[in-house]
Parts: C-alpha cells; sequence; structure tokens
C-alpha cells in the first residue's frame, strides 16, 4: 500500500487543473503580448485566469499578480514593502519566529541593508496573538508579515486579528497563506490583508506558479525586470497554462472547501487519536487551531530521518518538518522556536493529509508508524539507556 501523507510539501493535481491546462498547451499557446488572435486568445485565458483568482480571495482582478510559485510572491512582498518603508524612514519590521525561509531570508536580506526586524516568539503553543502584533508596532515600523497557517507544525494565526490591528495603525500587512489558501477561507477584505502570497501546487495546481495579491495603492518593486507583463510589475512571458491551472484548482478547492475541512479534519483527527498513545511523545502545533489536513509528532529517541526512511519501505511518505530542510543536519527552527531542545526536534514526523486520503490508508499508516517507532527505538542505544533510567526521558 502507498499512502502519501506528505501534502504539505506539495499535492497531486487535481483532474480539473489538469483539464483546464492541456486546451491551453494544445490549442492557446499564443503569446498573451502578441496582437495576433492566437495571442489575444491566450491574453483571454489569462485575464479570465485572474478575475477567478481574485473572486476566490475577495479581491480585484487588478489586485493580483501572477508569480513563479509562493517564494518569489513572499520575496516581492517584502522587498517592496521595504523599499516603500525606507522612503520614508521607516526601517522596522515585525514577523514571527517559525516563518518560511522564504520569509525569513528574505527579511535576513533587508537586515543586511539597515532594516531591523523583530521575530515575535510563538510559545509552546505554536502561535501568537494579535495583541503581541500590537505591543511591537511602533512609529517607525514599515511591515507586519505573519503567516497564515505554519507548514510545519499546522497552527493557523489569527490573521484577520493581526489585520485589523495593522490597519488601524496604518502598517502594511503581509501575509504568507501559501498552507492556507484552498484548505481554510481566505479573504482579503475581511481580513484587512494589504498583501498576500499564495502557491498554487500547494492545492492541488501546477508547481511553478503563484500569486501575489497587493491592494489597490500598494505600490511593488520588481524582482524580475524585463517585459511589461503583470503591468509591469513581474516581467516574463506568462505561464499561461500554469495560471489556467491555478485558478481551476482554486475555484475547486474554493467550492469544495466546507466539505472537505470537514471531511479531512476528521481523519486528521482519527490519525492523531492513533499516534497519541505512543508513549514519550508529543503533539506538535495549536491543539485548536489547527490546518484541517496537519499531523505534527516529535518522537523521543527517534532519528527523524531513519523513521521517514523506514515509513517509505511500508509505503508511508511523510516529512520530517518542511521539504527545504530535510536534507540538511540543522534541527528545524520551528521545532526550536516552540521551545524543544535539539534532540527531540530530531526526533519529528508531519504527515499532511488531503481530500483524495482514505480513512483506510489512514488506518494503515498508524498501524505502520507505531510499529517503525518500536523497532527504531528497541535498535536504540540511547533508548536503552532512557529505559534503564541512566539517562533521563525529556517527554
Ligand atoms: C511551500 C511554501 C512556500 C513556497 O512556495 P513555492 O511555490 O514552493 O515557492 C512558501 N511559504 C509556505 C508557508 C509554504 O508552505
Amino acid at each position: 500500500m502507498q499512502v502519501y501523507l506528505d501534502n504539505a510539501s506539495t499535492t497531486k493535481m487535481s483532474k480539473a487543473a489538469i483539464a483546464a491546462m492541456t486546451p491551453v498547451f494544445e490549442e492557446v499557446y499564443g503569446n498573451p503580448s502578441s496582437l495576433h488572435t492566437m495571442g489575444q486568445r491566450a491574453k483571454e485565458v489569462l485575464e479570465e485566469a485572474r478575475a477567478t483568482v481574485a473572486k476566490c480571495l475577495g479581491a480585484n482582478a487588478n489586485e493580483i499578480y501572477f508569480t513563479s510559485g509562493g517564494s518569489e510572491a513572499d520575496n516581492q512582498a517584502i522587498v517592496s514593502a521595504g523599499k516603500i518603508g525606507a522612503r520614508k524612514g521607516k526601517k522596522h519590521i515585525i514577523t514571527t519566529a517559525f516563518e518560511h525561509h522564504a520569509v525569513l531570508h528574505t527579511l535576513k536580506k533587508l537586515e543586511q541593508e539597515g532594516f531591523e526586524v523583530e521575530y515575535l516568539p510563538v510559545g509552546r503553543a505554536g502561535n501568537i496573538t494579535a495583541k503581541q502584533v500590537e505591543a511591537a508596532i511602533r512609529e517607525d515600523t514599515c511591515l507586519v508579515t505573519t503567516m497564515i497557517a505554519n507548514n510545519e507544525i499546522g497552527s493557523i494565526l489569527p490573521i484577520a486579528e493581526i489585520g485589523k490591528v495593522c490597519r488601524e495603525k496604518k502598517v502594511l500587512f503581509h501575509t504568507d497563506a501559501v498552507q492556507g489558501v484552498g484548505h481554510i477561507p481566505v479573504n482579503v477584505d475581511e481580513m484587512n490583508i494589504d498583501m498576500l502570497s499564495l502557491s498554487a501546487h500547494k492545492f492541488h495546481g501546477p508547481k511553478g506558479v503563484g500569486v501575489l495579491y497587493a491592494k489597490k495603492g500598494v505600490v511593488l518593486s520588481n524582482i524580475i525586470e524585463g517585459g511589461a507583463q503583470e503591468r509591469g510589475k513581474r516581467a516574463g512571458t506568462e505561464n499561461v497554462a500554469g495560471v489556467v491551472g491555478l485558478a481551476a484548482a482554486l475555484k475547486e478547492a474554493t467550492e469544495g472547501l466546507e466539505v472537505n475541512m470537514k471531511k479531512i479534519s476528521a481523519l486528521r483527527d482519527r490519525l492523531i487519536a492513533g499516534l497519541l498513545p505512543i508513549p514519550h511523545s508529543v503533539l506538535n502545533g495549536d491543539k485548536n487551531s489547527r490546518l484541517p489536513g496537519n499531523v505534527h509528532f516529535c518522537f523521543e529517541g527517534i532519528e527523524g530521518e531513519s523513521l521517514l526512511l523506514l515509513l517509505d519501505e511500508y509505503g508511508v511518505e511523510g516529512s520530517s518538518g518542511s521539504a527545504c530542510t530535510s536534507g540538511s543536519l540543522d534541527p528545524s527552527h520551528v521545532l526550536l522556536a516552540i521551545g524543544h531542545p535539539h534532540e527531540i526536534a530530531h526526533g519529528s514526523l508531519r504527515l499532511t493529509l488531503s481530500e483524495y486520503t482514505t480513512e483506510k490508508e489512514i488506518d494503515y499508516a498508524i498501524e505502520v508508524v507505531r510499529n517503525v517507532v518500536e523497532r527504531l527505538r528497541a535498535m536504540s542505544p540511547i533508548w536503552r539507556d532512557k529505559v534503564s533510567g541512566k539517562k533521563p526521558f525529556i517527554l
């Protein structure tokens, strides 16, 4: 049995998204900048997709900029806000300690340019409050950037409340909504969001295409220079098929949102209940405010990489956290941010579900994870020391 439980890394494309893209490859292959009929047809489907995306987010079509994905959108949003701030002499930015690297590494660059970045602590529960944001805002704050939901531990942040605070204090507010869009309700208008990043491949669309939403009046700076595509804010011939696939996937996810949230969170709770009895382990993330498809545990005495490889042998495909840190030996900055020591952070397992996940798959995964954790512990000298009392248990 093969059970794909790594949907926070990427998802399988939906049939609707593939069906929407195929005719674009075959029949609408023009360059949207070309004046002939084929070019104008491409332009039409591009603008149709833009309108669809805008409608799903509660935005206007002229506030939607297509990018190469979530990372590019995050980069452009933050760099733009930095430029706007610097012009007014405002160089203070507020974020959280557990943002995605696309946000954190862009902020690091701004720090080198003289910006001061404040990283709000997320606590053991793995979340922040709007009050924390409010208390951190200063006269010279030019940007608040907080993710809508954490990609590793699944916490959903109080974005509407944070947005309200930022709007009242007249501070630009960006949210990396890559894990939220298509999974939980997101509306830029109701949530007072000025800039938002999303990525198609996280909600059953194609890889390599995303959106930066920028509210009317927010002046974007270019990351990619060249032609006048995307109203001069993002050069390069448009990924027309990708954009059409993104719009189709987003429309499908938005229409099915309520049903899927219910179905997926029931399976999530079944998986959590099945893994909780494993001794010396902890469920990470916000217990109440949690993505419908996220399950994240740390198991003491387990090395995350070995766990993943052995699970894979039984067909269970999970992750240690974020795809971006796998392969490096550094423990996840998210798990350190919620206060785990390195030893515990190394024993992490993230299993993320989608609407295609079945109850049968969940029950199989529970059995496999339980067995594999037991087997790895039985082989571990550190575990033996803990059991015999030579070393203390942490969890
Ligand atoms: C996946 C992800 C990104 C990056 O999106 P890409 O389209 O892969 O560049 C950014 N932020 C979060 C929270 C993500 O989960």
